[in-house]
C-alpha cells in the first residue's frame, strides 16, 4: 500500500501495488527517507520505495524499466559516493527487508540485505555466533556483502562474501531466483564482490562462526615514523586470529584523551582477537610495546562491543583514495607522518589494515573479489566543509595516495570514489573483468542497474 498522500503521477501508478511504502515529494517523510550516510549528496528522487518484499522489488524494477527512469538501490545508504540515491529517479529502498532467521541449529541464518550490521551482529550474539563485516556497525549487509566485506575478523573468517551461502536476487527481467554454488552458479560468483551490477539483492544466507571468546577494544598510541612500521609489521606477523584496523590521524577530542593530545597525530588503533583471553594477551603484547599506550581499552567481551552506538545524525562530507601496499616500511612511515603532519583538514587520516590469513586462502578466481594475496589496504582519507575545500582535499588524498603506491593496479571496491573505469577496471583485474561482463550481459543486458562503480554488458 503506497504512504504516499497524494495520488501517485501517472508514471508511477504501478507502484500503488506494492505490499511496502512508497514516499514521494509530497511525504513528510520524504526528507529524511531521502537522506544518506555523507553529507553533501542531495539528490531528490521521484520515489522512495519501502519494499516489503521481492515481489515490491519486481514491481519497481517493472516501473523503472517500463518509464524510463533511473534506478538507486539502497541497503544500508552507506554508498561513499551516493549510488544509492538519485535525482528524478527511483530509489529501492531494503531498510524494510532486515529479517535475521537463524536456522534450528544455529549454524547458518537467512538476513534481509536491508539489515545492519550491528543489528545482525547483536541478533547473533546470544548463540556466539558471527559474520564477519567492517569496521561500521551502520553498514548495510547488503552493500558491504556484495563489494566484498573486509573487516575486524577479515584474517580469522575471510571477508563477508567467504561465509555467503546463496542469495534471492530479483534480476533485470524481473525473475527471482534463489542462486547459489550450484543454482545460476555464474551469478553467485559475480555478486561475491561484482557490487549492485546484477540485479536488487533482498536476502543473505550466510554461514555463521562460532565465536565463544572475544577480545577487543581501542588501543591509541602516539604516532611516529617508528610506531607506524613497528605497528603494520606486528599486524603482519600477528597469528591471524588478530586483525588491526591502524588508524594514523589527529587525536580526537574524547573524553578519555587529555586535552593536550587532541589534535597530536596517534595511532587510533582498533585490535580483534577471535579466541580466548590468554592468547590475546600475547598476541596483543607486541602492539602494547611500541610505545606507552595513550588509551587502552582492549579488553575480553562481546564481539558487538566492537560496534559502539552511533549518532544517526553524523553525516561526515569527505573524500578518499584506496590502495594496496605489501608492507609499511619506515620510509612509507615517514611519508604518512609527513602528509598528515602538512594538512590542515579538520579530519585527516591513513588507515591500514593487514590482511593474509582466512581471507588471502580462498583462490583468486573463487569470487569476483580477486586480490586475494594483497597483504595490505590503505585508505587515505580527509574530511572537507565547502566545495572549494574539497578539490583541495581531493588533490591531497591523491597525491597521498600516489605517493605511497605509484602504482595503480588493484583497488577495493568497497572504498572506491568517483575514481573513473580504470579505477573500476583496476579493481577487477584480467578474467575477472571478463567474467563479470559476461554475467552482466547474461543477466541485465541493456544496463538498468548502472547506479553503481559500473561493469557495462559486453557490447
Ligand atoms: C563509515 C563507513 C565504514 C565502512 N567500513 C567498511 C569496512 O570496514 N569494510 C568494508 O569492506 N567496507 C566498508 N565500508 C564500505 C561499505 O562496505 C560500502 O560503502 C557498501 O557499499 C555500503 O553498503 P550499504 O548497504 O550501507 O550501502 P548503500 O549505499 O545502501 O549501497 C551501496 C551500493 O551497493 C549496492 N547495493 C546495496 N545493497 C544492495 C542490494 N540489496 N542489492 C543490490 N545491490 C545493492 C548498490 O549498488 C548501492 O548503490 C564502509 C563505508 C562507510 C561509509
Amino acid at each position: 500500500m503506497s504512504s504516499s498522500t497524494k495520488p501517485l503521477p501517472r508514471t508511477l501508478n504501478t507502484l500503488s501495488e506494492v505490499n511496502g511504502t512508497v514516499i514521494t515529494p509530497d511525504d513528510s517523510a520524504y526528507d529524511q527517507s531521502r537522506a544518506v550516510f555523507y553529507g553533501g549528496i542531495d539528490k531528490r528522487p521521484a520515489a522512495i520505495v519501502r519494499v516489503a518484499d521481492a515481489d515490491d522489488v519486481r514491481r519497481v524494477i517493472r516501473t523503472a524499466r517500463d518509464e524510463g527512469f533511473e534506478l538507486a538501490i539502497r541497503s544500508g545508504g552507506h554508498s561513499v559516493v551516493g549510488h544509492s540515491t538519485t535525482d528524478g529517479g527511483l530509489v529501492i529502498d531494503l531498510r524494510g527487508i532486515s529479517n535475521v532467521e537463524i536456522d534450528a541449529d544455529g549454524r547458518t541464518a537467512w538476513i534481509g540485505a536491508g539489515a545492519t550490521a550491528i543489528h545482525v551482529t547483536e541478533a547473533l550474539a546470544p548463540r556466539e555466533r558471527v559474520i564477519a563485516f567492517g569496521d561500521s556497525g551502520s553498514v548495510g549487509v547488503g552493500g558491504i556483502t556484495l563489494g566484498g566485506g573486509i573487516g575486524f575478523l577479515v584474517r580469522k573468517f575471510g571477508m563477508t562474501i567467504d561465509s555467503l551461502l546463496a542469495a534471492e536476487i530479483v534480476t533485470a527481467d524481473g525473475r527471482v531466483r534463489r542462486v547459489d554454488a550450484e543454482h545460476d552458479a555464474e551469478l553467485f560468483w559475480a555478486l561475491r564482490g561484482g557490487g549492485g551490477n546484477f540485479g536488487v539483492v533482498t536476502r543473505l544466507q550466510f554461514l555463521l562462526r562460532e565465536l565463544p571468546h572475544f577480545t577487543g577494544g581501542i588501543l591509541i598510541l602516539p604516532a611516529t615514523a617508528e610506531t607506524i612500521a613497528g605497528f603494520s609489521a606486528a599486524s603482519l606477523a600477528a597469528p591471524e586470529e588478530l586483525s588491526t584496523i591502524c588508524n594514523v590521524m589527529p587525536a580526537p577530542p574524547l573524553p578519555f584523551l587529555p586535552a593536550e593530545l587532541h589534535g597530536r597525530l596517534v595511532i587510533f588503533a582498533f585490535i580483534a582477537f577471535a579466541g580466548d583471553d590468554e592468547s590475546a594477551q600475547r598476541a596483543i603484547a607486541p602492539f602494547r610495546a611500541l610505545a606507552k599506550p595513550l588509551a587502552d581499552m582492549v579488553k575480553p567481551g562481546p564481539y558487538v562491543s566492537m560496534y559502539p552506538p552511533e549518532d544517526p545524525n553524523y553525516h561526515p562530507t569527505a573524500v578518499a583514495r584506496t590502495l594496496f601496499v605489501n608492507s609499511i616500511d619506515a620510509a612509507a612511515a615517514e611519508l604518512i607522518v609527513d602528509r598528515l603532519a602538512k594538512s590542515d583538514a579538520t579530519m585527516r587520516v591513513a588507515q591500514i589494515r593487514a590482511l593474509g590469513g582466512a581471507m588471502a586462502r580462498v583462490p583468486a578466481d573463487a569470487t569476483a573479489y580477486a586480490h586475494r594475496t594483497k597483504p595490505m589496504l590503505v585508505n587515505v582519507a580527509a574530511f572537507y566543509q565547502s566545495d572549494a575545500e574539497r578539490e583541495t582535499r581531493k588533490a591531497w588524498v591523491s597525491e597521498f595516495g600516489r605517493a605511497l603506491q605509484p602504482n595503480d593496479e588493484a583497488a577495493y571496491v568497497g572504498f572506491l570514489t568517483d575514481d573513473g573505469h580504470e579505477r573500476i577496471r583496476a579493481t577487477y583485474p584480467g578474467a575477472t573483468w571478463d567474467r563479470l561482463a559476461k554475467v552482466k550481459s547474461t543477466y541485465d543486458p541493456t544496463n538498468l542497474f548502472r547506479l553503481n562503480q559500473n561493469i557495462p554488458p559486453k557490447g
